[in-house]
């Protein structure tokens, strides 16, 4: 007979049931290495702080700095390292509540030009220490105006640009070029400093991950900014992408939708509010 008996029918029923069950499984499995890594990587990054702060700490209750300057310095060291800790805390909050879809998002008319004017008059003096000029590119659109969450995007270009500075070249330069196009308002954060492996680039948005550890911690990096970045971007449906040259420099480009012709029936606008 051509039909399949029962037995087969029933066989290849099962055979199909457990392969979908593996699959599950295995995606189970995966996402609970997943965790136990995130939670080890947690761990040590907060670790790390804590420990140099109470090294600090221990070596001045052991009476060990009597010199007041040398004293000076260990406090600040161990105030500096709180300092990276709080961040850390501040940066794991925002991203977990992100993730989780928590953090609601205030949508506003929001000018770039006068964010990235804030962004750089807030950067200043980071940049000066570092002898590295803001510049704006000559060919930035006057007026830049997107729907977005005006603080969520500040920090995207906060950290963009900090990066450029962290990253820089001693005496080199963080261009910044706000492009309006028909549809879209382009981000464009450029510097010429260090620039980033090509096997990395697809991996720079994952929490915690630092093409260099030693030299990016040294920077007091979290490791999690274009992690947050790319949380935010994605909130606002739009894409980030980054091209880079080792020792030539790197370029991050923003794309998002324009305002007011290009809103998103997601997102909560004057029209559908
Ligand atoms: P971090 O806090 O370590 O700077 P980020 O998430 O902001 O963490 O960046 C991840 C990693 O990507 C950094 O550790 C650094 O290795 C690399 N990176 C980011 N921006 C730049 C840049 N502009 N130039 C070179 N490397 C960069």
């Amino acid at each position: 007979t051509l039909t399949a008996s029962p037995l087969q029918q029933l066989n290849e029923e099962l055979y199909e049931y457990a392969t979908k069950k593996q699959a599950e499984i295995d995606y189970l499995t995966q996402l609970e290495a997943f965790r136990r890594e995130f939670l080890a990587d947690v761990s040590h990054e907060l670790k790390t702080p804590i420990f140099a702060a109470q090294g600090f700490i221990h070596t001045l209750i052991d009476g060990a700095v009597e010199d007041p300057e040398v004293r000076d310095k260990f406090l600040q060291k161990a105030a500096k390292s709180l300092e990276g800790l709080d961040h850390l805390v501040q940066d794991l909050i925002t991203l977990s509540q992100m993730e989780a879809g928590i953090i609601k998002m205030h949508f506003q008319e929001t000018n770039l030009n006068l964010i990235l004017e804030e962004v750089f008059e807030q950067l200043e003096e980071k940049a000066i220490e570092r002898n590295i000029s803001l510049i704006i590119d000559e060919r930035t659109s006057s007026e830049c105006v997107i729907w977005a969450d005006r603080n969520r995007i500040r920090q995207v270009l906060t950290n963009l640009v900090e990066n450029g500075i962290k990253y820089g070249k001693e005496g080199g330069f963080v261009k910044v070029w706000l492009l309006q196009t028909k549809e879209h308002c382009v981000i464009e954060v450029e510097d010429n400093g260090t620039g980033i492996p090509k096997k990395h680039l697809t991996r720079i948005f994952e929490r915690f991950y630092r093409v260099e550890k030693s030299r990016s911690k040294e920077k007091g990096g979290s490791g999690l900014g274009l992690a947050i970045v790319k949380q935010i971007i994605d909130a606002h449906e739009g894409s980030i992408e980054v091209e880079s040259k080792v020792d030539k420099g790197s370029t991050f480009r923003v794309t998002l939708k324009r305002f007011p012709n290009q809103l998103s029936e997601n997102i909560p606008t004057p029209q559908n509010e």
